[in-house]
């Protein structure tokens, strides 16, 4: 299978890995969306959050809490950050690996979406 975050996994692409341990990675995101952005994945291949099942609860709920930690470490736990999921393209995702976004460092907007504006004609 030819998965990007596999590949960093096994290390045979480098990435700036800040945490790992025998389930999970997390490493400092290529193209930064704020001052502090970083992924949190795990060992385990699952393309997407739809094909997560009960059997990964206790992975994915040890990957928030590694990524909560991390803000922790990084000092903006108390100002705040944001993580995201995305899945599938509506949700923006273009890793097919699941990736858990830790965003911190600035304020960000909410929502990430809104209706464009109909100016009445
Ligand atoms: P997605 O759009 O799937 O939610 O997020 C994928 C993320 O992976 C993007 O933020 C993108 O910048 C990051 N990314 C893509 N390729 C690489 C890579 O080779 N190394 C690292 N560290 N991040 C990557
Ligand atoms: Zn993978």
């Amino acid at each position: 299978m030819d998965c990007l975050f596999c590949k960093i996994v096994n290390q045979e692409i480098p990435a700036n890995i800040l945490y790992q341990d025998d389930k999970v990675l997390a490493f400092m995101d290529i193209n930064p969306q704020a001052p502090f952005h970083a992924l949190v994945i795990p060992r385990l291949h699952i393309s997407t959050l739809n094909d997560m099942t009960d059997e990964h609860s206790e992975l994915v709920g040890h990957m928030i809490k590694t990524a909560a930690h991390l803000a922790k470490e990084q000092g903006f736990a108390e100002d705040g950050y944001r993580t995201v999921f995305n899945c599938n393209p509506h949700g923006g995702q273009t890793v097919y690996h699941i990736h858990l976004h830790l965003l911190g460092g600035k304020p960000m907007g909410w929502p990430p979406y809104q209706e464009t504006l109909k100016v009445p004609v």
